[in-house]
């Protein structure tokens, strides 16, 4: 285990080492295309309250503000996987934007890729990354698992198996998992908690099956949460009762409404 029974803490929080996941069409913020530099100040100052509270905190983003093998740009290409590794270094991009927030903020960093690039990043090897961590550092994982044909949310549920991280946390805009779409059906209410094999089931899109099925190998409970809501973040590694938290406890109610 990463960390000690939580009930022994006297540090206040619920998960110490996460994974936070960022999608990259989130860093657009109110902008169609780029990096809207607020958005990644927010980010790094909601990091910093969690870390100089520590927590440990390694990071996948992702490449959607730039490009995507599956869609956009990358469905009129005539190979996927080509289209796919384009896709993978727009990761990159966002991710030296991340490091640079974060580095302005005040904590430390790596920024380490799937894809060796040497200049500008860390190869990853499983081991270093969780000194990193272990260190303080804030651990920025881009490339996403280095393989076309898979997501940055596959990445982010192998690196927190690998990190051995305690819970991902995907940060979205929305404040969790609903019954429909809030922003079109009004009586739409937030799951507090959600039995993963409902996720799958549903067909809540969460996360890609591929990510999904891999956080339930590893037993990875998973916590959507909205990260553009500052203090969020820190917030859900408390144990807050905010956003929607999915696990993979048969024994517990399958869903429960907030
Ligand atoms: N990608 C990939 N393998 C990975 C992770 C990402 O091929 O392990 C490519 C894929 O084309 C994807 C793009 O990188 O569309 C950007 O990642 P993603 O769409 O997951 O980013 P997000 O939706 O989080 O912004």
């Amino acid at each position: 285990m990463a960390s000690d029974d939580p009930s022994h803490r006297t540090d206040g929080l619920r998960y110490r080492r996460v994974l936070l996941k960022l999608s990259g069409e989130a860093l657009l913020g109110d902008q169609a295309f780029g990096i809207d530099h607020a958005v990644l100040r927010q980010y790094a100052a909601d990091v910093k309250e969690a870390v100089d509270e520590g927590a440990q905190v390694a990071l996948v983003i992702g490449g959607g503000n730039i490009f995507r093998g599956v869609s956009n740009e990358g469905a009129k290409m005539s190979s996927r996987a080509h289209a796919d590794y384009m896709g993978m270094l727009a990761t990159m991009i966002n991710g030296m934007a991340l490091q640079d927030a974060l580095e302005a903020a005040g904590m430390h960093t790596r920024l380490i890729s799937a894809i060796d690039m040497n200049e500008i990043a860390e190869p990853f090897i499983r081991r270093r990354a969780i000194r990193h961590l272990e260190k303080g550092r804030v651990v920025v994982f881009g490339a996403g698992t280095g393989h076309p044909y898979f997501s940055t949310d596959t990445a982010a549920a192998l690196r927190a198996a690998e990190m051995d991280a305690e819970v991902i946390l995907k940060g979205t805009r929305v404040d969790g998992v609903y019954t429909g779409d809030p922003e079109t059906d009004p009586s739409a209410k937030r799951y507090e908690a959600i039995y993963g094999a409902e996720v799958i089931q549903r067909d809540l899109k969460v996360m890609d099956l591929t990510a999904v099925t891999l956080a339930k190998e590893s037993g990875l409970p998973l916590i959507v949460f909205n990260m553009n809501a500052p203090g969020t973040f820190a917030r859900v590694l408390r144990g807050e009762p905010v956003g929607t938290t999915v696990h993979w406890d048969e024994a517990a109610e399958p869903l429960v409404l907030a």
